[in-house]
């Protein structure tokens, strides 16, 4: 197993954030972690990515333990998170961005240059605004570069944080379609959205995150035809939920399948 989370507690401070939850990712797969607002979504991604030190419970990858290891430690062992509202330099151009993603990785000039070329063969508009201010970017083009800053470490897990929250219904499917591709060429990407709908109809496994407590675990598949995660969860079926109608093909555009090879 690619990432293991096994009785995982945390808090922040009198909050009890998450309450012994346990899930794995595999290499190829995409785990959807979906919940409410506050179930504790990003409190997970951040214990996995080293931001939030959990209480209890053992988080490892591949065969090591890396509960409690810094974030800069984290990411060194190819495991990145793409935070919620992108957290991109605002200021700073999309190549510079990129830049800031390959920060430490001490590669060639050449080395990096292919990497971040490979981004900008993933998404395309993004080679466009090089020199754009990231700030000036549309909130889709943000999210792709914010997943760019990701890629250009090669990552073998992926964390992602709402990466659907506040785009259109063409971004979300762009978006979501582009992490199924990631995953098709071997990433292990665990998912954590609200639009569960548009989540599920891309993962592989679905997990349902409640007041901290892990309290559905099951093939994406099942949870989508459950009444009780359909009232609930997909209760809302949105236009966004719509674009999403049969599971996207899982392939990366030509070229791309090297990109974690
Ligand atoms: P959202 O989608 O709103 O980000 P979430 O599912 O990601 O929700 P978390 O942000 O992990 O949930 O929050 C889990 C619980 O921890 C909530 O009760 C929240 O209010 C609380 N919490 C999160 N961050 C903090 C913090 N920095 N200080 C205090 N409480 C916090």
């Amino acid at each position: 197993m690619t990432l293991t989370v096994t009785g995982l507690h945390a808090s922040h401070g009198a909050t009890r954030a998450l309450r012994d939850v346990s899930l794995d990712v595999e290499a190829g797969q995409v785990l959807a972690l979906v919940g409410a607002n506050g179930a504790g979504k990003t409190t997970l991604l951040h214990c996995i990515a080293g931001l939030h030190r959990p209480d209890r419970g053992r988080i490892k990858l591949h065969d090591g333990e890396i509960t409690g290891l810094p974030a800069h430690v984290v990411a060194h062992r190819r495991l990145c998170l793409v935070p919620a509202g992108r957290q991109l330099f605002a200021d700073l151009s999309v190549a510079d961005n990129l830049r800031v993603g390959l920060h430490g990785l001490d590669l060639t000039g050449t080395a990096e240059a292919a990497r971040t070329d490979r981004v900008y063969e993933l998404f395309p508009i993004l080679r466009e605004f090089t020199d754009r201010k990231a700030g000036l970017l549309s909130g889709g083009q943000q999210q792709m570069l914010a997943i760019g800053r990701a890629l250009v470490r090669e990552p073998e897990v992926l964390l992602l944080d709402e990466p659907s929250l506040g785009l259109a219904p063409m971004l979300v499917t762009q978006i979501l379609r582009t992490v199924s591709g990631l995953a098709a060429d071997g990433v292990a990407i665990l998912l954590a959205e609200q639009n569960a709908a548009a989540a599920l109809q891309v993962a592989d496994q679905g997990a349902v995150l409640e007041n901290g407590r892990l309290t559905r675990l099951d093939t994406a598949a099942a949870l989508l035809a459950d009444e009780d995660v359909s009232r609930h969860y997909l209760g809302n079926a949105s236009a966004e939920d719509e674009a999403l109608p049969d599971r996207p093909e899982r392939r990366l555009p030509a070229g791309l399948d090297r990109l974690f090879r």
